[in-house]
C-alpha cells in the first residue's frame, strides 16, 4: 500500500470557456496536513470539489488511497464515503438532532446498526467537545458548535482523508479558535487533511506543506516557513501582504 493518500496529476477543470484549474499536481501523504491558500476565485474550492467528485475534471488523474476516482468505471458513492468533507456552511440536517446527524449516513451508507453507529457518533462528539449536545437540534447551536458537529459527522464515516473548505470563514471571530483547535487535534492524531484556509497562523503551525494557488495553477509549494515565511514569487508575496 502506498503512503500517498491523495495524488493529483495534471488536473484540468473548465466551466465552459472558463479554465479554472490549469494542470494541478499535488500529493498528500498519509498523516500529512496540506494547506491551500490563495486569492478568491483561484480555484481552491473547485480543486477540493474535484477530489470529492462533486465536479468532474476534463483532464488529469486523482487517486485516493490507491483508488483512481477519475477512472470512468469508478464507484462514485464508494469512493466518496472514504472522503470526509467539511464546507464553509455547516450543511447539517436541520430537523435531525446532533446524534441523528452523526448516525444517519453511518446507517444508510455503511449499514451500521443503531448501537454501533451511536457508539461511534458519541466517540466523535466527545472528540469535538460536544457530548452534552447530542439531543440538540443544529439551530440551537452556535456556528462554531455546528461546524464541530459537521467535523464529527465526517469523522464518523472513518474517512481516509478529510477535506476542509474554509471551515472557519463563516464564523464569528470568537468561535474560530474552537474549530481550529479541533482541526489541530485531528492533525496531531495523524489524520490526513487537505485544508483550504485563510488562517495563516493555523497553516504556519499545523501544515506540513502549504500550497499557494493563483489563477488555476500552483504558484508555490513547500513547508510553511518557506511559502508563508519566505515566499519566492511576487504573486505569493502580494497575497500574503494582503492577508497577514
Ligand atoms: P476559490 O475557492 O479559490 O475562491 P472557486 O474554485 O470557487 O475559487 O472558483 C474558481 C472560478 O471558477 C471562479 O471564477 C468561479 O466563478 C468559477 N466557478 C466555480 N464554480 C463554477 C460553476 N459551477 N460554474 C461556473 N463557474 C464556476
Ligand atoms: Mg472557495
Amino acid at each position: 500500500m502506498s503512503d500517498v493518500i491523495v495524488e493529483i496529476a495534471g488536473l484540468h477543470k473548465a466551466f465552459g470557456p472558463l479554465e479554472v484549474l490549469k494542470g494541478i499536481d499535488l500529493q498528500v501523504e498519509r498523516g500529512q496536513v496540506v494547506c491551500i491558500i490563495g486569492p478568491s476565485g483561484s480555484g481552491k474550492s473547485t480543486l477540493l470539489r474535484c477530489v470529492n467528485l462533486l465536479e468532474e475534471p476534463q483532464q488529469g488523474k486523482i487517486v485516493v488511497n490507491g483508488n483512481e476516482i477519475t477512472h470512468e468505471d469508478v464507484d462514485i458513492d464508494g469512493a466518496r464515503r472514504k472522503i470526509g468533507m467539511v464546507f464553509q456552511g455547516f450543511n447539517l440536517f436541520a430537523h435531525l438532532t446532533v446524534l441523528e446527524n452523526l448516525t444517519v449516513a453511518q446507517r444508510k451508507v455503511l449499514k451500521r446498526g443503531k448501537e454501533e453507529s451511536e457508539r461511534i457518533a458519541r466517540e466523535n462528539l466527545e472528540k469535538v467537545g460536544l457530548s452534552e449536545k447530542e439531543t440538540s437540534l443544529p439551530g440551537q447551536l452556535s456556528g462554531g458548535q455546528q461546524q464541530r458537529v459537521a467535523i464529527a459527522r465526517a469523522l464518523s464515516m472513518n474517512p481516509d482523508v478529510m477535506l476542509f473548505d474554509e471551515p472557519t470563514s463563516a464564523l464569528d471571530p470568537e468561535l474560530v479558535g474552537d474549530v481550529l483547535a479541533v482541526m489541530r487535534q485531528l492533525a496531531e492524531e495523524g489524520m490526513t487533511m487537505l485544508v483550504v484556509t485563510h488562517e495563516m497562523q493555523f497553516a504556519r503551525e499545523v501544515a506540513d506543506s502549504v500550497l499557494f494557488m493563483d489563477g488555476g495553477v500552483v504558484v508555490e509549494q513547500g513547508p510553511p516557513g518557506q511559502v508563508i515565511g519566505d515566499p519566492q514569487h511576487d504573486r505569493t508575496k502580494s497575497f500574503l501582504a494582503r492577508v497577514l
